[in-house]
């Protein structure tokens, strides 16, 4: 028998059937030569503003970019603290560190790995400017207590959105809860560049403007530099590509969903597998499909070796990174998230999985864990 291989992500698949479109895409960038920011753009944005439902979207170079701008136009600063979810991507507290402000994390809810809105409450200080909450792997954050403590204590709220493409919080999409939103379009996101990309979106004019401004270089209009920015544009040839991508998100979405009900009904009975939970109202946009394993770095290399690609997000929280250590937190400070990097394991998890992929996966897991004294030898 053929051994098993299932990818971690297959890019090619999803672009090999928009081929002819994407060469048409850029033909048009070629034949307009609307290379940075431009008319592509701003289409763009009204598309992606209209699908998350917020009034403005602002196109940027990055996710990375898209925190720090957002938290740059809400006034965080030298001196303020933000509180954000030590269970994410670096890109998170880097942002907060780039404007001169200080990270504060509050450890995670372990069902859902999101932030957990009483640690939140229990972190808040007089120098507390603003929240961050992760929706990680596609979840929401649990968005109203969290918003209510912003309210009682002045707080701004900028959703890390870079994962959720889509998710819902009581019928409202990612992004829009709070004053500002942000989005990746990094290639291996639920909407995916061919490139790096990025966008704020914002239902405040005042923000959208600060973000607008800031992204090129402060300036309000050409060479008139009212602030000091920088160059975050999203250029033209990765807008047109993202408009043709975002009319197929919501089917991609729904793929998605679909794989990860197959992942939990195959795994539910188990009890060595512990499967993602789905907070009640939340739709889950499964940027990634994360089970909790024991052995998590043993079965990863066994899986690897049966030809089943799987990823780890996050090996290292962020409190306990190199760049952070001595910041605040030490080892054991933050326990939820500490145990979480040790035992998440991301199964492969994108729209173009077929069910065999899927069944594939989910016998190869239950069959790894099933022999922990196999695994010790590998
Ligand atoms: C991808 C990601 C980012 C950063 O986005 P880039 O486009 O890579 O800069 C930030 N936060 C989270 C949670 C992410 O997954």
């Amino acid at each position: 028998m053929p051994s098993p291989a299932v990818p971690f992500l297959d890019l090619r698949a999803a672009h090999d059937p928009l081929r002819p479109r994407l060469r048409a895409a850029l033909d048009e960038a070629l034949d307009t030569s609307a290379f940075a920011g431009g008319p592509f753009v701003e289409r763009f944005e009204s598309e992606f503003a209209r699908f998350c439902g917020s009034r403005h979207a602002i196109g940027v170079g990055s996710g990375t970019e898209a925190l720090w701008l957002a938290l740059t136009a809400l006034g965080v600063g030298p001196g303020d603290e933000v509180i954000t979810s030590p269970a994410t991507f670096m890109a998170t507290a880097e942002a907060i560190t780039f404007c001169g402000a200080t990270p504060v994390f509050a450890d995670i809810d372990p069902r859902t790995h999101t932030i957990d809105p009483e640690a939140v409450e229990a972190a808040v200080t007089p120098r507390t400017r603003a929240i961050i909450p992760v929706h990680l792997y596609g979840q929401m954050a649990d968005m109203d207590p969290i918003l209510a403590t912003a309210r009682r204590h002045g707080l701004r709220v900028i959703e890390d959105a870079c994962q959720a493409h889509g998710a819902e919080y009581r019928g409202r999409r990612a992004g829009t809860l709070g004053d500002a939103g942000c989005f990746s379009f990094y290639p291996g996101k639920n909407l995916g560049a061919i490139g790096e990309a990025g966008a704020v979106v914002t239902d405040q004019p005042e923000v959208a403007e600060a973000v607008a401004t800031l992204r090129e270089h402060g300036q309000t209009r050409k060479y008139h530099h009212r602030r000091i920015g920088w160059n975050a544009r999203m250029d033209g040839l990765q807008a047109l590509v993202l408009s043709l991508k975002l009319a197929q998100l919501a089917d991609g979405n729904a793929r998605r969903r679909e794989h990860a009900r197959r992942y939990t009904e195959l795994l539910a009975d188990d009890p060595a597998i512990t499967s993602p939970e789905t907070a009640p109202e939340r739709l889950h946009a499964f940027h990634l499909y994360v089970v909790r394993v024991s052995e998590r770095d043993r079965v990863l290399a066994e899986l690897a070796r049966r030809g089943v690609m799987c990823g780890v997000h996050y090996p290292v929280p962020v409190h306990l990174q190199p760049a952070y250590r001595g910041l605040c937190c030490r080892e054991g400070s933050l326990p939820n998230s500490e145990r979480c990097a040790r035992e998440v394991l991301s199964l492969p998890m994108f729209p173009e999985l077929t069910a065999d992929q899927v069944a594939t996966v989910a016998r190869e897991l239950r069959d790894v864990v099933a022999h922990p004294a196999r695994l010790a030898l590998t």
